[in-house]
């Protein structure tokens, strides 16, 4: 803990001496108009930097110096382009504890989850360069007169805006794939966590991707994020973030007809039936859902559990709920952080409220934590005697936060599982495995665990249905969005 905090009070000390800028065509800039906000941790309110704040005529300067490199990007050898994003890798991987660090500060999350989340960011680029040679490949689909050759292009400069949970990650889940496949990129990173996007674009720089290749440009969603959407030369926009936004973006992207692809909300549930291995379930369980603060788009808020077992399981729950560790995210041994940002800590801090209006039980938690530094911390929750219908059941609350649902049989834990706006991920406990499998083919979310908690095979398909986004994720899914696919037909 002392070593974390030392190191952090270092990189702090720089951060706040310089800034955070835009990075435009190779150059850290501040805004044209002069304009700043201020960015505070979430641990203390304590000043972190004051940060550029972009609007439309950054946002220009950013996609134009995308536009510019595009060609010459699209064009590189894809052995080049591999080369250099393992070199970015590396860099990551070389500055990985200081990521770690300074998320940590910016956004609460425990440090026991944001070290891997920054060793994460270096496999994302690992994982996408491999791939940048075969990203072009296409297919072959003769006939007795012609040949039709099947290939793919980069589509051009896109957009990626980022939501403020592990936002180095996820900027880097978003933006790998676009530049493996030949895009250059403007980033509009969250206004609540701008820290560690300013240190990706320098990253990038240190492993020679070349200038204008990837642009940050910072601000608020309202003017820097709209500008972005609705630019006459970005060709798509890759989004991570709230339903609610991803609905604005496709309608202020409508005039431009921008490709979009949506990482949105969810309120995924876990289902344990009475044959369950009960202590793996509850294991996984606890983990889904009080891991990163909660803040966590596959977390899984619901709690459905067969009710033969739904007494016991909840108090077995209760009993670990209540045994979790809030405390400062660069302690080694903590848990819970303070959650992001006060409006969000208000937000969750709400729904305690709410669970006892509609009639449920806390079990546990249910109130503000006066954790060090007097952040924004909130107890771990456990709410029972829910029903789906209820507010606690139904909504995003996207923090420490886990409400109890019992169910009967097989068919009405399907019902109660798809009866939410969303449909990200689902997690089924039995040992029954055609059950398991039959549920799942029934589920309405757009990945499902069984028997296993959210462990992610880079290849595979990540995205959700309903609520919860447009597009998949991964594997060659990514190079599908960030690329036109083109036929090429010659006679024979
Ligand atoms: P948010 O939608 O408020 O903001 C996300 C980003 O969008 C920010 O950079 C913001 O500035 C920008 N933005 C806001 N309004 C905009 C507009 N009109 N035009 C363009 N950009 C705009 O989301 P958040 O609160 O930062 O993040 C939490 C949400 O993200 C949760 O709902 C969570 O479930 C979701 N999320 C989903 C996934 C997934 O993979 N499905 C992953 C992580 C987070």
């Amino acid at each position: 803990f002392a070593a974390h905090r030392a190191r952090a009070e270092t990189l702090l000390a720089r951060l706040k001496a310089e800034g955070i800028g835009h990075h435009i065509a190779g150059k850290r800039v501040a805004s044209d108009s002069g304009k700043t906000f201020t960015t505070t941790s979430p641990i203390d309110r304590s000043v972190l930097a004051e940060v550029a704040r972009g609007d439309a005529a950054d946002i220009d300067k950013a996609a134009q110096a995308a536009a510019k490199a595009f060609k010459s990007w699209r064009n590189l050898d894809p052995d080049k382009r591999r080369a250099i994003l393992h070199k970015v890798a590396d860099v990551i991987e070389a500055h990985a504890d200081d990521i770690a660090l300074l998320e940590c500060v910016d956004t609460g999350q425990a440090h026991r989850f944001m070290a891997k989340a920054a060793v994460r960011g270096a496999e994302n680029f690992r994982f996408f360069a491999d791939r940048a040679p075969q990203a072009r490949d296409g297919l072959s689909l003769p006939t007795k007169d012609h040949w039709n050759v099947t290939t793919r292009v980069p589509i051009g400069p896109v957009g990626v805006i980022t939501p403020w949970n592990t936002p180095f990650m996820l900027s880097t889940w978003k933006i790998a794939p676009a530049l493996a496949a030949g895009c250059t990129v403007v980033h509009k990173p969250a206004e609540w966590s701008p820290v560690t996007a300013d240190l990706l674009p320098r990253l990038l720089a240190e492993a020679g991707v070349p200038e204008g290749v990837l642009n940050t440009v910072h601000g608020f969603g309202e003017d820097a994020g709209k500008a972005l959407t609705q630019h006459p030369a970005i060709k798509a926009i890759g989004f991570v973030g709230e339903s609610s936004t991803g609905s604005a973006i496709m309608a202020q992207g409508s005039a431009t007809l921008k490709r979009v692809h949506f990482e949105l909300g969810g309120k995924n549930p876990v289902i344990v039936f009475d044959d369950a291995d009960l202590d793996r379930a509850l294991d996984a369980a606890i983990f889904m859902i009080y891991s990163l603060n909660g803040e966590r788009c596959t977390s899984s808020s619901r709690l459905l559990v067969q009710e033969g077992i739904a007494a016991e399981f909840s108090a077995r729950i209760a009993e670990r709920v209540r045994a979790l560790k809030v405390g400062h995210p660069l302690d080694p041994s903590t848990e819970i952080g303070p959650l992001i940002h006060e409006r969000h800590y208000s937000k969750v801090c709400s729904y305690f409220d709410i669970a006892r209006e509609d009639g449920a039980t806390i079990a546990a938690g249910g109130k503000p934590f006066a954790g060090p530094g007097g952040g924004f911390y909130v107890e771990p929750t456990l709410v029972t005697g829910a029903t789906n219908a209820m507010r606690v059941a139904q909504e995003e609350i996207f923090g420490p936060y886990l409400t109890v649902v019992p169910f009967k049989d097989e068919q009405e834990a399907i019902a109660i599982a798809n009866d939410v706006n969303y449909g990200l991920t689902g997690y089924v406990w039995t040992r029954d495995m055609e059950r398991a499998l039959r549920v799942a083919d029934e589920l309405e979310a757009g990945m499902i665990w069984l028997n296993s908690e959210n462990v992610r095979h880079l290849p595979t398909p990540f995205g959700g249905m309903k609520s919860s986004g447009i597009g998949r994720d991964g594997g060659d899914y990514s190079f599908d969005f960030y690329m036109e696919t083109k036929n090429i037909c010659l006679a024979k």
